[in-house]
C-alpha cells in the first residue's frame, strides 16, 4: 500500500528525530586525523578509484570545528593521546568515531609502553574497523555502518548519555598490556 493510501490526508507525518536522523547519517564531515599507514588507505578512499565522494564525505576538514566524523587512522601514540582529545573535544556534538585499523582499536602488534592500547581509552569510539591496513572499501563500509546507526541514534542529551556512558566503560576496562592469556 502506498503512503497516500495510509494517509489519505497527503501529510506525512514522522518523528523530527527520524528527520534529523535522516539529514544527520548522509552529511558527515571527517576531520583530518591520520596518524600512520592506515592514513594512506583513508587518503586512497577519497581518490577516483574508490571515490568516497559517492556518499557525499571526501572532504576532509581541517579544522575540528567543522567537523563531526573523527576517522583514528593508525596508532596512537602516548604523546599524541592528548591531542586527539583535545581534536575530539574541539568538535561540536553530535559526533563520532572510526578508529581504524588493528593499531587504533587495540595497540595492534605494538603491545609497548609508547602506544595507547585502543583509542576507546581516549575517545569513544562508534565503529571499530579490523585489519592491518584495512583496505579503503572496508573504510567505506565502516562509514556506511555508521550511518545506519546514526539514522537510529536519539537525539540531543540522550545522545551525549549514550557518548559519556561509552567513555566511562572504555576508560573503565582493563587495558590490553595487563590481560592475560594470548598477549601475556
Ligand atoms: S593497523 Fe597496520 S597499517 Fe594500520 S597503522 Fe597499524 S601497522 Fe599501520
Amino acid at each position: 500500500m502506498g503512503i497516500e493510501e495510509q494517509l489519505p490526508s497527503g501529510i506525512a507525518l514522522t518523528s523530527v528525530e527520524n528527520v534529523l536522523g535522516l539529514a544527520r547519517k548522509h552529511s558527515q564531515f571527517p576531520v583530518t586525523m591520520g596518524l600512520a599507514c592506515c592514513a594512506i588507505e583513508m587518503m586512497a578512499a577519497g581518490t577516483p578509484r574508490f571515490d568516497m565522494a559517492r556518499f557525499g564525505l571526501e572532504v576532509f576538514r581541517a579544522s575540528p570545528r567543522h567537523s563531526d566524523l573523527m576517522i583514528i587512522s593508525g596508532r596512537v601514540s602516548q604523546k599524541m593521546a592528548p591531542i586527539v582529545r583535545n581534536v575530539y573535544d574541539s568538535m561540536p556534538e553530535p559526533k563520532w568515531v572510526i578508529s581504524m585499523g588493528a593499531c587504533a582499536s587495540s595497540g595492534g602488534m605494538f603491545n609497548n609502553y609508547a602506544i595507547v592500547q585502543g583509542a576507546d581509552h581516549i575517545v569513544p569510539v562508534d565503529v571499530y574497523l579490523p585489519g592491518c591496513p584495512p583496505r579503503p572499501e572496508a573504510l567505506i563500509h565502516a562509514i556506511l555502518t555508521l550511518r545506519e546507526q546514526i539514522g537510529k541514534e536519539p537525539l540531543g542529551a540522550n545522545r551525549e548519555k549514550i557518548a559519556r556512558a561509552a567513555e566511562k566503560a572504555a576508560l573503565e576496562a582493563t587495558p590490553t598490556h595487563q590481560m592475560k592469556g594470548l598477549l601475556a
